[in-house]
Formats: structure tokens, C-alpha cells, sequence
């Protein structure tokens, strides 16, 4: 490997000729300028697509510079690399037929790919530079963190849902999505975005509250969440949250956290904390954010 060296897609491939995993990194690569095509498809069509470099780190990262996209090695292989449990132990799932790890590994790229154009789309680092003053820069940087996971969750959704919805039905398909965002981001080490695990319980929550109120395809999403299906898939969703970190803690980890993020996520919303404090502020920067007419 040459460090200190990007390379582009096919130069990675290359390397990894004989490799079993080749043929789920030659899927991933090839999906992603699909993934940037669907994120820019309602915003900017004018828009160019990104370079992909394949950055040496073995640190997971991944980040939008404009026109072009990092990607680290160690992101690359964290996708491919996923752990996470027999699908049919927490969610609707044929035991007899585990869970395609192309498929896991796809989706998990998706979500880190459109998690990136996202930012560039939205122009996040344009909109910070021209907030007024009374808006909290701090917030305001965490706020779009928010925008790129959510709008990356629901992409994904959409992406499972056409291959799954006739299958498996809607509620199942949202599960599948939380599934497998919940074992990327959960397994993600160090942490990327996050400072702890008060980010990492805001990010699950905020995914499972955008995950119950997307659109099923027939009606309109209910982003007030006042519909009684939006409350049972959130139901449902935080059942399964909690099911997954129990696995978590009990089988992958090798000693269980003191901590877990479901405690913080419980303190954070008896003190009413940071969490509705990220949804405020994005409501204001969002405001900033430009869009086609
Ligand atoms: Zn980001």
C-alpha cells in the first residue's frame, strides 16, 4: 500500500484482486454516484458529481471537500466488515436465509456516501458562514450534522424499501433500515462525529424519529407526527434499539459499557437536554439552506 497516498476506486480494486471481499467493494463503489445522483436529484441538477478518494487512514472517516470525497480505508472496510447478529434474532427476518452481507454492506456505504453530499448539497459550510449572530454556531455545526444523518437515513430507507416494501411490508422495512444503521453507527470505532455517548444516543433517537415519520409511499410523511402509525412505528423502532444494544452489550462487546447510550438517552430526555435543542436549531438553519424553487 502506498501511504500517505489517495486513490481513486479503481486503484483500491485493484489492489484487492483475489481478495473474497472484492466483489462487495466492487458494489459499493459502483452504487455511489448512484446515491449522489438520488441526493441531488431535488435539490441542485446542475450539480456536479464527486471524485471518490480512497484515503490511507484505517481510521473509519469519510468527508465531502466539494467536488471531491474522502473516503478512508478503514470506513471502506468498516462496511464490508459489519458485525452484527443473525437478522432474524431482532427483526421479522427468514431464519433460513441469513441476511446478505453485500446487501448490509451496500446500505451502510449508502448512508455514509449521502451522508457526505449531503453537506456538500445543502452547502453546510456556506450556510454556517452567513448565520446571524443570535444563531449558536456550536448548535449550529451539530444541527447539520443532524441534516446529513437524517436525510442520509431516509435515503436509505427508500433504497431498502424498493427492493424489500413488497416483500417484507412497510414497518418491517423501516426495522431493516434501523438494523442495519444501528450496526454501522453503533460499531463504528473511534466514534466518528461523535463526542460521546450523548451524540451517539441523539443520533439513534433523531434516526428512529425521521425513520417513523418518513413517507410509507402512499401518504405524505407526517413530520408533526400525528398520526397513530407514526407513534407505533416509533414504538416499534425504540423496541428495537433497545433489543439491538441488549445484543450489543451482551455478545459483541467484550465487556459491557457502565453506560450504556440508552441511559443517556433516558437523562437526556427527563432534562430535556440537547436533544430538542439540535431539532430547534436546525429549524433555523434549515432557513439558510437554499433550494431550487
Ligand atoms: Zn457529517
Amino acid at each position: 500500500m502506498c501511504d500517505g497516498q489517495l486513490r481513486t476506486f479503481a486503484e483500491f480494486l485493484s489492489e484487492m484482486e483475489g481478495d473474497p471481499k472484492y466483489p462487495i467493494v466492487e458494489r459499493i463503489f459502483s452504487a455511489a454516484p448512484e446515491i449522489c445522483t438520488a441526493v441531488s436529484a431535488n435539490y441542485r441538477e446542475d450539480q456536479l458529481f464527486p471524485e471518490f478518494r480512497i484515503t490511507p487512514s484505517l481510521i473509519p472517516s469519510a468527508e465531502g471537500v466539494s467536488y471531491v470525497m474522502h473516503i478512508s480505508e478503514g470506513m471502506v472496510r468498516h462496511c464490508i466488515n459489519l458485525p452484527y447478529p443473525p437478522a432474524h434474532l431482532l427483526i421479522d427476518w427468514p431464519p433460513d436465509h441469513p441476511i446478505n452481507p453485500m446487501f448490509v454492506a451496500e446500505s451502510f456505504f449508502a448512508w455514509v456516501v449521502a451522508h457526505e453530499w449531503f453537506h456538500i448539497v445543502h452547502d453546510h459550510d456556506g450556510v454556517l458562514r452567513v448565520l446571524p449572530e443570535q444563531i449558536d454556531l456550536a448548535q449550529a455545526a451539530l444541527s447539520v450534522e443532524h441534516d446529513a444523518d437524517l436525510c442520509a437515513a431516509a435515503l436509505v430507507y427508500r433504497f431498502i424499501q424498493n427492493i424489500y416494501q413488497r416483500q417484507m411490508g412497510n414497518l418491517n422495512v423501516r426495522k431493516l433500515t434501523f438494523f442495519v444503521l444501528y450496526w454501522g453507527i453503533r460499531t463504528l470505532n473511534p466514534p466518528v462525529e461523535q463526542t460521546g455517548h450523548t451524540a451517539l444516543a441523539a443520533r439513534l433517537l433523531h434516526i428512529i424519529m425521521k425513520l417513523s415519520m418518513v413517507s410509507d409511499g402512499d401518504e405524505g410523511g407526517d413530520y408533526d407526527a400525528v398520526r397513530p402509525e407514526t407513534r407505533q412505528r416509533s414504538e416499534e423502532l425504540t423496541s428495537l434499539a433497545m433489543d439491538c444494544e441488549e445484543y450489543y452489550q451482551s455478545n459483541i462487546l467484550d465487556s459491557p459499557e457502565a453506560m450504556s447510550w440508552i441511559h443517556e438517552w433516558h437523562r437526556g430526555l427527563q432534562d430535556d437536554g440537547d436533544y430538542g435543542q439540535i431539532v430547534e436549531t436546525w429549524s433555523e438553519v434549515n432557513d439558510y439552506v437554499v433550494r431550487p424553487d
